[in-house]
């Protein structure tokens, strides 16, 4: 019964990467995927470490630019731009300290390179309807709902949570499978009417099981985005234990969307080495 109700994104993203590693095989592609990192955010190391272990299982060639913390832009943009000149899908790891403007640096990787999809012509692109290279959260979470057959069209998809990275760039691909699309923010009056009215309910703001049973309607699909560190312990935005009995499918934390995020990353990177083969 557990299994049924959990939308697995190990196993999605097992199967992609299967996908992946197949097609750089047959078309003899030579993906290259560069990490821009400034600093040594614990947590960082450890998604940095993860992609450049997996983008080299799959047999792209991946390379990590390690700045100190007190790395001047200038020199950061100077290497984004070797990058580029390599053809080298090229993302910038964030959070960035405090001193770098991250749209300022993230701006200079060329957008037909930005396997994170956050350069502003992406994001523009994706807002008008003609999407290049999508954010790999979002479009994560779109390829999970697709792998499980749940049907997106008609729905009222509610998204909490407005950032650049993950909110707004999903409203735009849930608008593109015509879900009829609600955003919630901080100052969102009345949230929890609006959570419970969701067929697709999607959470992305880093508060630890802040949606619980009575911010969910009865079977209710449940994507639970956010990250957070409670005791040591990793946490979703979702108290799954709470709302499980309620809904009628719903991501783990850990387990779930973060898994396809690395995918989509290794997929837009082999993309990327198809369109400049
Ligand atoms: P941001 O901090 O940039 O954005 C958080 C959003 O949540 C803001 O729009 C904020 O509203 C909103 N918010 C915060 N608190 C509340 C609340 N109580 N009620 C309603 N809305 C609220 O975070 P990101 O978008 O970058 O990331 C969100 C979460 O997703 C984090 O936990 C992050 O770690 C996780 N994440 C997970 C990934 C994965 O692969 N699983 C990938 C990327 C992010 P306002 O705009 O008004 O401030």
């Amino acid at each position: 019964m557990i299994n049924e109700k959990i939308l697995d994104g190990r196993l999605i993203a097992g199967r992609i990467y299967e996908k992946i590693s197949a097609t750089i095989k047959t078309k003899h592609l030579q993906p290259k995927l560069s990490i821009i990192q400034v600093g040594n955010n614990s947590a960082s190391n450890i998604y940095v470490n993860k992609k450049l272990r997996i983008a080299k299982e799959l047999g792209i060639s991946a390379n990590l630019y390690k700045f100190d913390i007190d790395a001047k832009k200038d020199e950061i943009i100077d290497r984004i731009e070797r990058c580029n000149q390599e053809y080298s899908g090229t993302i910038v790891q964030l959070p960035l300290p405090n001193h770098l403007d991250s749209s300022e640096i993230i701006n200079n990787i060329h957008p037909d390179l930005d396997v994170d999809g956050l350069t502003i012509v992406n994001q523009g692109l994706l807002f008008n309807g003609h999407p290049n290279i999508c954010p790999c959260t979002p479009l994560g979470v779109v390829t999970l709902l697709k792998n499980y057959n749940i049907d997106i069209l008609g729905k009222h998809v509610v998204i909490v949570g407005r950032s650049n990275l993950v909110g707004k760039p999903l409203m735009q691909m849930m608008l593109h499978e015509d879900a009829t699309v609600t955003l919630c923010h901080s100052k969102t009056n009345n949230l929890k009417d609006i959570t419970s009215s969701a067929d697709i309910l999607i959470s992305a703001t880093g508060c630890a099981k802040f949606i619980k049973r009575d911010f969910v309607k009865e079977n209710a699909i449940v994507v639970d985005i956010g990250i957070s560190y409670v005791n040591n312990k990793i946490s979703g935005d979702v108290d799954f234990d709470d709302v499980f009995q309620k809904v009628s499918k719903i991501t783990p934390v850990p387990g779930g969307v973060g898994p396809m995020t690395v995918a989509m990353l290794m997929y837009n990177t082999m993309k990327v080495a198809e369109n400049f083969a």
